[in-house]
C-alpha cells in the first residue's frame, strides 16, 4: 500500500488548544547548560528539585534512553505539576510531539476507553519524514581556504557554504583567502587573486578563453560546476503516526484532521502503517521521534486504563508518558484496593517519580507578578502583597485567578486599571476559594439537595 503523510499540521493545533492560557508563561525549564535549574528562568520560579529532575529525564528523552518508562509528578495542587510538563515540553522544541490530555477526558470521549488512549498514544510520536525536492540556489554565507602543501605544490580546498548547502572544490596552485558574501550560481564564474585572497563573482556569460588573459596571471578562475552546486536540497517534515493512521482510514480521511472527529481506526490500518513506517526507517527514509504524552489527574484513570498504559509502554513505538496527580493514598478505580496515588503497583513501579512542594510566599509572590505581567495588568506592590497573602492561605491558583477579576473591578473605577488593594479585597470577597465555599456550604447545609 502506499502511505500518505500530510503537512496538515492537527498535532500543533492541539497543541495550541491543549496549552492551557495558565501556562502561557513558561517557555521552557529554566535550565543552566549543565540541566541545573536557575532560581526564575524561562518563566519557572522555584521547585528546584523537580525542576533538576525534570532536567534529567529531558537529558534521557534526548538521548533516546528512556523508552519504555513513565514519569510521575506528584504533589499537592497547584504546585506547578503541569507547568512541569509544559515546561519539559517547551524545552525538548517544537519537532518532538507533546499531547496533553486530562484522565478523566477517557470517560467523556465518544471512543473507547483504549482508542482514546491508543489515539493519545500515536499523536505523541513522531515521524520525521526525509524527502528529496526542489534545486537550490543559495547566497554564499562562507568562502573557506583550507590550505595544505603537498610535494612542494601548494594545495588548498574551496569550499563554499550557501544558505542551503555546502560545496567543496579542490584547487591546485597558489594560496587563496578570501570571503565573499555574493550569490553564486551553478556555472558562475569566481575568480580568485592570488595576492589579496578576494573573490570576484563574474558571473556565467564571462567569455572564458579571452577574458581570463585579460585578468593576468595573478588571477584563479574556478567555475562553479553546474552538477554540483545544483544539488538536491532534502525536506523533512514531521508528522504523528496518528495523522498518518488518519490520512490512510479510508473511512476517515485527512478532514477528520481538521475536525478532530477521527473515530475508531481499524487494527489492520495500523498495523500496516507500523510495518512501512519501520520499513522506511529501515532504508534511511524517517526518523521516529518518541515524544511526550501528558496525562493530567492520571488517578482518574481506571484499572483496564491502567494495564493498557503498562502494555502500550512496551511497544516498539512509545512515547514517553509523563502523568500527574495530587493523590496520596488513594483507591484505584475500578478496583477496591487502595495504592500510592491510586496508580496501581506494576504502573508505580515503572515510573520515576517527581515530587513537587508547597511555594514559599516569596516563590508565590514571583509567580503571580508574572501572571500578572502575562496578562497585561499593572498591580500594585501592595495589591501584589495582598494578592500573596492570599496565595500563601489559599492557593496559588486561586490567587492567580483573582489577578483578572481585580483588574475588572479596578476598571470600574474613576481613573482605575492599576489593581488596588480595595479591588483585591472585593474581588476576594466575590468569590470565594474553596475552603470557603466548604464553610459555607457546611453552614447553610440545609438549603442544598443532598
Ligand atoms: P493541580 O494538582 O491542581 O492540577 P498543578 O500542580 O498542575 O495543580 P499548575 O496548574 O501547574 O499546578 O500551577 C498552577 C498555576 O501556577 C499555573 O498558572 C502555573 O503555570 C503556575 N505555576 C505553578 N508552578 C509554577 C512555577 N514553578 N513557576 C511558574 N509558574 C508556576
Amino acid at each position: 500500500m502506499s502511505i500518505q503523510t500530510s503537512d496538515a499540521n492537527a498535532q500543533d493545533l492541539s497543541k495550541a488548544l491543549s496549552l492551557i492560557a495558565a501556562h502561557s508563561h513558561i517557555t521552557g525549564l529554566g535550565l543552566d547548560e549543565s540541566l541545573q535549574p536557575k532560581e526564575t528562568s524561562q518563566g519557572m520560579v522555584g521547585q528546584l528539585q523537580a525542576r533538576r529532575a525534570a532536567g534529567v529525564i529531558l537529558r534521557m528523552v534526548e538521548n533516546g534512553t528512556i523508552a519504555g518508562r513513565a514519569v510521575l509528578i506528584a504533589g499537592p495542587p497547584s504546585t506547578g505539576k503541569t507547568a512541569l510538563a509544559m515546561g519539559l515540553s517547551q524545552s525538548l522544541g517544537k519537532d518532538v510531539p507533546f499531547t496533553a490530555m486530562a484522565g478523566s477526558e477517557i470517560f467523556s470521549l465518544e471512543l473507547s476507553k483504549t482508542e482514546a488512549l491508543t489515539q493519545a498514544f500515536r499523536k505523541s510520536i513522531g515521524v520525521k519524514i526525509k524527502e528529496e525536492t526542489e534545486l537550490i540556489e543559495g547566497e554564499v554565507v562562507e568562502i573557506q581556504i583550507d590550505k595544505s602543501i603537498t610535494g612542494g605544490h601548494k594545495q588548498g580546498k574551496l569550499t563554499i557554504k550557501t544558505t542551503d548547502m555546502e560545496t567543496i572544490y579542490e584547487l591546485g596552485g597558489k594560496m587563496i583567502d578570501g570571503l565573499t558574501k555574493e550569490k553564486v550560481l551553478a556555472g558562475d564564474v569566481i575568480s580568485i587573486d592570488k595576492a589579496s585572497g578576494k573573490i570576484t563573482k563574474l558571473g556565467r556569460s564571462f567569455a572564458r578563453s579571452r577574458d581570463y588573459d585579460a585578468m593576468g596571471a595573478d588571477t584563479r578562475f574556478v567555475q562553479c560546476p553546474e552538477g554540483e552546486l545544483q544539488k538536491r536540497k532534502a525536506v523533512v517534515h514531521t508528522v504523528s503516526l496518528h495523522e498518518i493512521d488518519v490520512i490512510n482510514s479510508r473511512t476517515q480521511g485527512f478532514l477528520a484532521l481538521f475536525t478532530g472527529d477521527t473515530g475508531e481506526i481499524r487494527a489492520e490500518v495500523r498495523d500496516q502503517i507500523n510495518t512501512k513506517v519501520a520499513e522506511w526507517k529501515e532504508e534511511g527514509k524517517a526518523d521516529i521521534v518518541p515524544g511526550v504524552l501528558f496525562i493530567d489527574e492520571v488517578h482518574m484513570l481506571d484499572i483496564e486504563c491502567f494495564s493498557f498504559i503498562n502494555r502500550a509502554l512496551e511497544d516498539e513505538f512509545a512515547p514517553i508518558v509523563v502523568m500527574a496527580t495530587n493523590r496520596g493514598i488513594s483507591r484505584t478505580r475500578g478496583t477496591n484496593y487502595s495504592s500510592p496515588h491510586g496508580l496501581p503497583l506494576d504502573l508505580l513501579d515503572r515510573s520515576v517519580i517527581i515530587a513537587t512542594q508547597n511555594y514559599n510566599e516569596q516563590e508565590i509572590k514571583t509567580i503571580l507578578s508574572i501572571r500578572a505581567q502575562e496578562e497585561e495588568v499593572e498591580v500594585a506592590p501592595e495589591a501584589l502583597d495582598l494578592l500573596t497573602k492570599i496565595g500563601s492561605e489559599t492557593s496559588l491558583r486561586y490567587a492567580s485567578n483573582l489577578i483578572s477579576v481585580s483588574q475588572q473591578i479596578s476598571m470600574k473605577r474613576k481613573n482605575g486599571g492599576t489593581v488596588e488593594v480595595a479591588d483585591v479585597k472585593r474581588a476576594y470577597l466575590l468569590f470565594l476559594d474553596s475552603s470557603r465555599s466548604v464553610q459555607f456550604l457546611q453552614e447553610n447545609q440545609s438549603q442544598y439537595i443532598d
